[in-house]
């Protein structure tokens, strides 16, 4: 009997490990399939980074012909400033953010960096200029420590601590058995939302790109960690050109704009002053903030 068992055994552990690995390819398959939505051109040039002066010129855009998704959204985030995007779901937020990053290729008007195109420049070094905090993160099947080294591979252990240490993350990695060296992803330990999030901070903070990207998440994180948090993303941002895809409106307030979309078109606009003053979408969405508590998300619609 035994010598049947070993063999079937071994052979179990075969069929999870192919299984896992057939899981692995269909993502990586399902994410190449959209990366070869956009390409270099022949001529593409690396993107040279100035102050990181950000424009959206007349953006259209749709995933599916049917259905256009951004109507003509024209913005400009001078270097250095912190632009928001607030909105209810569905409004096309996200979307504003996918393109700066070049999953996809506006259909109609363009996109640039310090003046170039970003059709224009290489992905690259497009997206090294680039940092996204997502709400959703994936984490690679590799240690926490690789996980939060991905932008910058070369990165030291001590700079990979340093940077787990301001995105609040340090003493929770050094809690488990394996500490850095924890398998993480599908395979290794599961991440809450807040912890994943918090590893894509550590990330993008060891990586230091002129241009970030911040998609806040409506629950990932507890407000303990959120403010600390908070504090710690605006010490980042410091000098950096900011996109930030807002669902508290209180973490805006010293946006040098915000703006307000509602089905794919921006209908407000200006400082968070002026928008109160106008007393219309983005008033309305700030007192429901008020009255609702601070977990309120801007997709609340008044009931
Ligand atoms: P939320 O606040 O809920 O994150 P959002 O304003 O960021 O919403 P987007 O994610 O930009 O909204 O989505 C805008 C629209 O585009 C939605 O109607 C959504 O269903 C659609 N959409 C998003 N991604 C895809 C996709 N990959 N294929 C087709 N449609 C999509």
């Amino acid at each position: 009997m035994i010598q049947l068992y070993i063999p079937l055994n071994f052979l179990g552990v075969i069929y999870r490990e192919i299984k896992q690995s057939l899981t692995d390819l269909d993502k990586m398959f399902g994410l190449l399939s959209r990366e070869r939505e956009v390409a270099d051109t022949p001529d593409a040039q690396p993107l040279v980074v100035r102050g990181a002066a950000v424009r959206y010129e007349e953006v259209h855009f749709a995933y599916e012909p049917q259905r256009p998704i951004l109507k003509g959204v024209s913005l400009e985030i001078p270097a250095g400033k912190k632009v928001a995007v607030v909105g209810p779901s569905g409004s096309g937020k996200s979307t504003l953010a996918r393109l700066l990053y070049r999953f996809y290729d506006v259909g109609d008007g363009r996109i640039t960096i310090d003046g170039q195109a970003l059709t224009e420049v290489t992905q690259q070094s497009l997206r090294r200029s680039i940092g996204i905090v997502p709400q959703d993160t994936v984490l690679f099947n590799d240690t926490i420590a690789y996980n939060i080294a991905y932008g910058r591979p070369e990165a030291s252990m001590a700079e990979i601590e340093a940077a787990a240490r301001s995105a609040h993350v340090h003493e929770f990695i050094q809690s488990l058995p394996q500490g850095y060296q924890t398998m993480v992803g599908e395979r290794g330990l599961k991440l809450s939302g807040g912890e994943k999030q918090r590893v894509a901070i550590a990330r993008t903070l060891l990586k230091n790109p002129p241009i970030l990207i911040f998609d806040e998440a409506t629950s990932a994180l507890d407000s303990r960690n959120e403010r600390a948090i908070q504090a710690e993303l605006e010490a980042a941002a410091q000098n950096k050109t900011v996109l930030v895809i807002a669902h508290r409106l209180s973490t805006i307030v010293d946006a040098h704009e915000i703006l307000v979309m509602e089905q794919g078109r921006i209908i407000e606009r200006g400082r968070h002053a002026d928008l109160l003053a106008l007393r219309g979408r983005y008033a309305q969405m700030w007192s429901l903030q008020q009255d609702g508590g601070r977990t309120e998300s801007t997709d609340a619609e008044p009931r």
